[in-house]
């Protein structure tokens, strides 16, 4: 699935004008700047299909990125970036909650935080928002590669057990765009939901 050739098809801001959903998707959800467009990149063995940068919040529209025929990837819009006007905040917020909720074909969310840090709350509203709406997601924690095998245990333990006081149990992957760590463990992931 993986090997076939991907192509960017577009970018937009609302479920309207998403493509027609004849193919599964699965989307990456995850604060500005915690690694989304580099897991992409990763993903789909590309260096830059998806645009990678140093600067949070460049992203603000939902990315659509094509695999053969077969499915969709979703880069959706970062959130949490503080410099973005409160209203812009909201609009995307709502934009996103209806895509979540009313993308027929979204077979997978894949929730990307940082292995370096705590989950934010944040992060912690968002995983209590998909159980509660009983969609499928995991997590995947980035950059692993900054820290020790030690810490990233750590890490995961923590999300487990926060994920764990909501009663929540979803796998937790963590990985590295930069050294492939866990790449070949999301692909599979990706495709038991799109073969589901
Ligand atoms: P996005 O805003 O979520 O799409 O984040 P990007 O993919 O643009 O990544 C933000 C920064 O983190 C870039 O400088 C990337 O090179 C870096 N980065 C992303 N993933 C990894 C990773 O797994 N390991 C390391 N060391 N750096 C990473």
């Amino acid at each position: 699935m993986f090997n076939q050739k991907p192509a960017f098809i577009k970018s937009t801001t609302v479920l309207e004008e998403c493509p027609p959903p004849e193919i599964p998707e699965v989307c990456f959800a995850g604060r500005s700047n915690v690694g989304k467009s580099s897991l992409i990149n990763a993903l789909l063995n590309k260096k830059k299909i998806a645009r990678t940068s140093n600067v949070p919040g460049k992203t603000q529209q939902m990315n659509y990125y094509k695999v053969g025929d077969d499915f969709y990837l979703v880069d959706l819009p970062g959130y949490g970036y503080a410099k973005v006007p409160k209203k812009e905040r909201e609009r995307w917020g709502q934009n996103i909650r209806s895509y979540l909720m009313d993308r027929q074909n979204l077979k997978l969310v894949l929730h990307v935080v940082d292995a370096r840090h705590d989950p934010s709350r944040l992060d912690e509203d968002f995983f209590y928002w998909m159980a509660m709406n009983e969609k499928p997601f995991s997590v995947l924690m980035s950059k692993a590669d900054k820290i020790s095998r030690n810490k990233v245990n750590q890490s995961k333990a923590k999300v487990r057990r926060v994920l764990k006081e909501m009663n929540i149990e979803v796998p937790i992957i963590p990985y590295s765009a930069d050294n492939r760590d866990g790449i070949e463990e999301i692909r599979s992931l990706i495709k038991e939901f799109i073969n589901h």
